[in-house]
């Protein structure tokens, strides 16, 4: 590996290698757990893994965890992603933990990243129909009455909502300001009255919603933070949600690398392997070095994020997540087209990393969105 880890972080990344080999390491198996590659989330996966004390990897020991850092967290996203574990709820969750970790009263870190610990999922609600790169757009309104909130409005791509134990909903509760003044978070226990949650399809299975809500009442103390403070406590969290991101596209651009070189060393034409052809090779060289590229960048501002976790990083961190989803993509398309045919057949995996790697440029901030911010940060 050209990272280097600790011997313990290098144990617990072997630790997930096993689990993966032996609870879905085939087809049959995976297909199994997602009923066909349908759906990305299996509770009985994640309660083992709650079991096994891995989904506290990041939540602070007080709270049950294990008190790991970003670079602990991104070995166990990377690990997750190459083994295809399908714990798609997961991603989201620690992109929400980090809100609750760094602006939640103690009952509430008690109660979300202690749950967390123990296999509780978390969703969060920012886009909407009319405010996607423009998040500060958003409209869905939350009125102060009869001791807390009554929200109406629309979320739209809430990832995983449908198996969400709580929705982080960021809300308008005031719109005198600008549109990044007066905006507020909200914890949205599931069942909640007024709620309707929604599945969209996708190419990539049953993952994301929208979610109605409908004079819909939170008591006061479901706020997370401070009332009107949300845009503020969003940008706290970029690094964090940025490398989750970045971590997990890199497990799947792992993956695709090493199930292509398995193909092109395997199928022969014109009497040799594929992959003995230079322009087969070179290409993998070529991806090959990009990945490992990836790899270092996305460490290197996991590790700068460890020394500094207060500071903010929003160049290196959108150029960790611009650059691993680009390079992901790009592995998987380019491993579909060497694999030929084959490569396009739902019989092997290469179509699934090309569906999964095409949206991860989308979310978490488009990569036009990604180069807008870099770019900034030029004087641009
Ligand atoms: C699978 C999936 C999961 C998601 N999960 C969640 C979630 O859990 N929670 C949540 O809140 N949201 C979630 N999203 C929403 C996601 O963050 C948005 O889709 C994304 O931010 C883009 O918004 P949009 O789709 O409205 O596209 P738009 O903002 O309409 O963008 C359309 C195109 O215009 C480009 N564009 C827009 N503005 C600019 C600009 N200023 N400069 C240059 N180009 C620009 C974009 O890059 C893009 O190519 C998810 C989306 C998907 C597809």
């Amino acid at each position: 590996m050209p990272v280097t880890f600790t011997s313990e972080q290098e144990a617990f990344a072997e630790a997930i290698r096993d689990f993966a080999s032996r609870e879905c390491g085939t087809r049959e198996q995976r297909d199994a757990l997602t009923n066909g590659g349908q759906e990305v989330h299996n509770h009985e996966l994640y309660a083992k893994i709650a079991d096994l004390g891995w989904l506290g990897i990041a939540v602070a020991e007080e709270y049950g965890g294990t008190g790991g850092g970003m670079v602990d967290l991104c070995l166990f996203l990377e690990e997750m992603a190459y083994g295809q574990i399908p714990i798609g709820g997961f991603p989201v969750t620690a992109i929400t933990a980090g809100a609750y970790e760094r602006f939640g009263t103690d009952a509430q870190k008690e109660e979300i990243l202690g749950g967390i610990v123990k296999g509780l999922v978390e969703a969060i609600a920012m886009s909407e129909p009319e405010a996607g790169s423009d998040v500060g757009a958003l409209r869905c309104k939350a009125v102060r009455e009869n001791g807390g909130y009554t929200i109406n409005g629309q979320k739209t791509w809430i990832s995983e909502a449908h198996v969400a134990d709580h929705i982080l909903l960021v809300c308008r509760t005031d719109d005198s300001g600008s549109k990044h003044e007066g905006l507020t978070m909200l914890s949205i226990p599931k069942g909640t009255e007024g709620v309707e949650i929604r599945g969209i399809d996708t190419m990539g299975g049953r993952i994301v919603n929208d979610v109605f809500f409908d004079d819909c009442h939170v008591p006061a103390e479901n706020l997370l933070g401070e009332e009107g403070k949300a845009w503020m406590q969003l940008m706290a969290g970029l690094n964090v949600e940025r490398l989750i991101i970045a971590a997990q596209s890199l497990g799947i651009a792992r993956r695709a690398m090493d199930d292509v070189l398995v193909y092109v060393k395997e199928r022969k034409q014109f009497g040799r392997p594929i992959g003995s052809f230079q322009t087969i090779s070179h290409r993998l060289a070529d991806l090959a070095t990009e990945f490992e590229c990836s790899r270092l960048l996305t460490y290197d501002v996991a590790a700068r994020v460890d020394a500094n976790p207060t500071q903010l990083f929003p160049r290196e961190a959108s150029m960790a997540k611009l650059k691993v989803t680009e390079t992901a993509k790009k592995i998987s398309l380019e491993g579909m087209q060497m694999m030929g045919g084959y490569g396009y057949a739902t019989e092997y995996d290469m179509e699934r990393h090309v569906r999964t790697t095409l949206v991860s440029t989308i979310y978490g901030g488009t990569s036009e969105i990604q180069r807008e911010i870099i770019a900034k940060t030029m004087g641009l």
